[in-house]
């Protein structure tokens, strides 16, 4: 099977019923044709609305044999493994038609096997499966009922259907404001009971919590390796691939990598008014000789994009926010025909670049907690880029390069002085010297957002120390009305919203 242009479907509300029902009604965020599907199994019907490309065939995101139907959002990576381990037979036509066969063979075990970038619901027999990939990267949401269970890419979908209530699901996550959404968790599938509406969690990934030790040079050329391998899996053959670069060393390695798989390469870089890094961008453009685009955001245009942050990440966490919104604006910003983008997004948390000093064991408690506290953020939703149409994907948190880099010891993640050092030696034949060493700048600092959000807040009156809790109540409220409310965040503004949080500051009231 040829790695498709693009998914089948992007995203997708599913109800599944023991009775009948229509397709329901759904407002997503990302954008793209919507395409309403029914099918009708021995003891429930499965109904749903996709969303998927404009050019894309969904009947590719769904499967169904005698008793079970598979619908599947985003794709799988491990492709030619999985058809290895399966008897011979016709070339599955999709992921969804390989899913069915593999969960034919090894049950709800088969989701132990993929590596991918997906969500899932598998109507079975009276169970209903809800399954994430291993880094939960397409978030999924669902409200459980006795005789019905609704599941979505976007919990903004499930908050129109509020009655009757769902079932409590004591040890899940959330969603605020929508008191019976939950969260599927990262890794994990959802074994629900259609009747009554009971569900029982499997894991069926966790982060390495072991470290391996290695000799420095099998380290290096293993983690090439790994890189080269989730570059070249994410590449459809055909396809001049996107990269977003922004010349530091996860970027650029994915770049050089993605070049060296496709044999050319689009790059494209975004900066403010305020702050940019083009021209550590150039220096590889010009190494790798790609055909780079330089976009511009002035500031003010960037701030007033948080509600379409807010409303495609579906997080109530500032940090994160913060960090997504330069890329949210540089996306919506692309414009054309959809893109397949890749990032280099994530490197940073399980070699703790982020972590600018020497000390080992403070290096691994910040990869530790950072693993333990991932889920739910939804860092690496689609939907970002979806906003403007584009499929992006994240090479670094493929699951072989994640346990890898997970899994190396303290001492290969820092070494000579240097962060993430085992990923620049894996690079430095592939990359100008300077790029190798530059260090970490986070897209915030970058692109002046983490500065220019803190200017807005001072400028209407908030206090110093408090800008940190005023960023947490801006965004909260930006959530409750474009995600709880389900408002368009083109009628939200971010001007009137820091006003009133600014207020409330000046009251005491907050
Ligand atoms: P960072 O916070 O620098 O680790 O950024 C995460 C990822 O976002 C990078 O690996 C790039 O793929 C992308 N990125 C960061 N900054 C920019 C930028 N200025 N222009 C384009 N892409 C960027
Ligand atoms: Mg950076």
């Amino acid at each position: 099977m040829k790695a498709p242009a693009l998914p089948a479907a992007y995203g997708f509300l599913a109800s599944a019923r023991s009775g009948g029902g229509r397709a329901p009604h759904a407002a997503f965020a990302a954008h793209g044709s919507l395409t309403d599907i029914h099918t009708s199994l021995p003891d429930q019907n499965l109904s749903a609305v996709l969303v998927h490309g404009p050019e894309t065939a969904p009947e590719g995101a769904q499967a169904r044999d005698a008793d079970t139907a598979v619908l599947l959002a985003g794709e799988l990576y491990n492709r030619e493994a999985l058809r290895s381990v399966l008897p011979p037979g016709p070339e599955p036509e999709s992921d969804a038609q390989l899913l069915l066969h593999l969960l034919r063979h090894y049950g709800p075990h088969a989701f132990r096997l993929l590596n991918g970038r997906f969500a899932a619901v598998v109507a079975t027999g009276r169970r209903v499966l809800l399954a994430t990939d291993h880094a939960g990267s397409i978030p999924l949401y669902a409200r459980v009922t006795p005789g019905e269970v609704t599941a979505s890419t976007e919990a903004k979908t499930l908050s129109q259907h509020r009655h009757p209530r769902g079932f409590p699901l004591a040890d899940a996550r959330r969603v605020p404001g929508l008191p019976d959404v939950y969260q599927v968790p990262a890794g994990t599938v959802w074994d629900t009971d259609l009747e009554s509406g009971t569900v029982e969690a499997h894991p069926v990934w966790r982060p390495p919590l072991s470290r391996r030790i290695v000799p420095e040079d099998e380290a290096v050329a293993a983690v090439r390796a790994a890189l080269d391998e989730a570059v070249a899996v994410r590449v459809p053959t055909g396809d001049t691939p996107l990269v977003v670069l922004s010349g530091g060393i996860d970027s650029s390695g994915v770049a050089a990598c993605a070049h060296r798989a496709a044999g050319a390469l689009d790059t494209v870089s975004m900066g403010t008014d305020t702050s940019d890094e083009f021209a550590q961008a150039r220096a590889v453009v010009d190494h790798l000789g790609t055909a780079h685009r330089e976009i511009t955001v002035p500031t003010a245009d960037l701030l007033a994009q948080l509600p379409y942050a807010v409303w495609a990440a579906e997080s109530v966490d500032p940090d994160i926010i913060e960090y997504l919104l330069p890329l949210v604006a540089l996306y919506r910003e692309l414009g054309g025909p959809a893109r397949r983008i890749l990032t280099g997004y994530g490197a940073d948390i399980p070699l703790a670049g982020m972590h600018r000093e020497d000390r080992l064991p403070n290096l691994d408690t910040a990869v530790a907690y950072d693993m333990a506290t991932f889920d739910g953020l939804n860092e690496m939703s689609p939907v970002l880029s979806l906003l403007g149409g584009h499929w992006t994907t994240h090479p670094y948190w493929d699951r072989n390069v994640l346990d890898l880099l997970v899994s190396l010891e303290a001492g290969l993640k820092r070494r000579y002085g240097r962060d993430k050092w085992v990923l620049r030696a894996a690079l430095a034949d592939a990359l100008p010297e300077e790029t190798v060493t530059r260090p970490k700048l986070g897209v915030h600092e970058g692109s002046g957002t983490t500065s220019s959000f803190s200017l807005l807040l001072t400028g209407h009156g908030v206090a110093e120390r408090s800008v940190r809790e005023a960023k947490r109540h801006v965004v909260r409220e930006l959530f409750d009305l474009t995600v709880v409310a389900g408002r368009h965040p083109s009628e939200v503004s971010t001007a009137d919203t820091v006003r009133s949080v600014a207020e409330r500051f000046a009251r005491g009231a907050a």
